[in-house]
């Protein structure tokens, strides 16, 4: 089941408060996304399951190009739990699970609803930016908070998950007509086969290998969209696994790729400053130019993004200083 809440746009846009700020008189058509700071549009791929050493093992092309031709960690870090929806709530939110309260890894809207401190997309779209997401998993309706996202879609109550052959072209359709400022995708294959033959197992790689063609597919569509050189995407994972689960404090479950590429990006350099998977919501936010809220514990991994960028990204804050890493 296909879920949208594309007419619940402008109700939302108009409950935080923005429709008549931005709206300025001008007819609704002529309302135009804000500028990014150091770029118009990010691009956010989430790889469930994804472990570092497997992008090398298995061959992962098009992801080994993002990190030849961007920067990237392999020793980024998730939170405990080590778990889906925890780990991205922290990922989608800069906050760690003590502050989400996402500590449960199963949809449980009834007794819980959306996650009650704002997400990446609400914070973007509070600041007149368009937001997309691309869910594989049911259990990321507690992340669509209303009025947060110009569209999303994840599978609904019948069905847990959906396969990269649903997602990505799903995705892809939505680029034919769309610009997002901000856009997730959410790709679930290591996992499932991580779940059910093992991590690191040849069915693992082979759906390693799977989620790099649909990589490749998203960023042919980003190329189309926006044109090549015209966007920044962040590649990450939520969490690794060892034989047939994760979750735990085991460092083959809490280690991640982290990878920067495309617009702004630093090339060719692999990053040593520290990485936690809070800071890929803080990225996205900065590369934007728009500030974290406060009492957000990711902070903007600056050192993936050239001198120039940095310098950019800066004075659309106001100078303010520099983030640590
Ligand atoms: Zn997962």
């Amino acid at each position: 089941m296909l879920e949208r809440i594309n007419g619940s746009f402008r109700a939302g846009f108009a409950a935080l408060g923005l429709f008549a700020l931005f709206s300025g008189g001008l007819p609704e058509t002529e309302l135009a996304p804000p500028r990014g700071a150091a770029t118009d549009h990010v691009v956010v791929i989430s790889i469930d399951g994804l472990r570092p050493d497997a992008i090398d093992k298995y061959d992962a092309e098009t992801i080994q190009r993002l990190m030849r031709e961007g920067t990237y960690s392999l020793e980024a870090q998730t939170i405990f739990p080590s778990k889906t929806l925890p780990s991205h709530t922290s990922m989608l939110t800069g906050v760690p699970p003590e502050v989400h309260g996402i500590t449960f890894n199963s949809r449980q809207s009834d007794e819980h609803g959306v996650v009650e401190v704002p997400t990446v997309f609400a914070v973007a779209k509070e600041r007149g930016f368009h937001t997309a997401a691309f869910f594989s998993k049911a259990k990321f309706h507690h992340l669509a908070q209303p009025g947060s996202l110009d569209y999303w879609q994840g599978p609904g109550s019948n069905i847990s998950h959906w396969m990269a052959t649903k997602t990505v072209p799903d995705a892809v359709r939505y680029l034919k007509h769309e610009r997002p400022n901000l856009m997730f995708v959410h790709i679930g294959e290591p996992d499932y086969a991580g779940h059910a033959i093992g991590w690191m197992s040849f069915a693992y790689g082979w759906a390693v290998k799977r989620a790099d063609g649909a990589v490749a597919t998203v960023l042919e569509a980003a190329d189309e969209a926006y044109g090549r050189g015209n966007y920044t995407v962040i590649l990450t994972a939520d969490h690794g696994g060892h034989d047939r689960d994760h979750g735990s404090d085991d460092p083959r479950d809490m280690t991640i790729p982290w990878i920067a590429w495309g617009k702004g990006a630093q090339t060719g350099v692999p990053l040593s400053v520290p990485i936690r998977t809070m800071d890929t919501a803080a990225t996205a936010l900065w590369l934007l130019g728009v500030d974290r809220p406060p009492g957000w514990v990711g902070r903007p991994v600056a050192a993936a993004f050239t001198p120039a960028t940095r310098l950019a990204v800066r004075n659309a804050l106001g100078g303010g200083p520099a983030p640590v890493h």
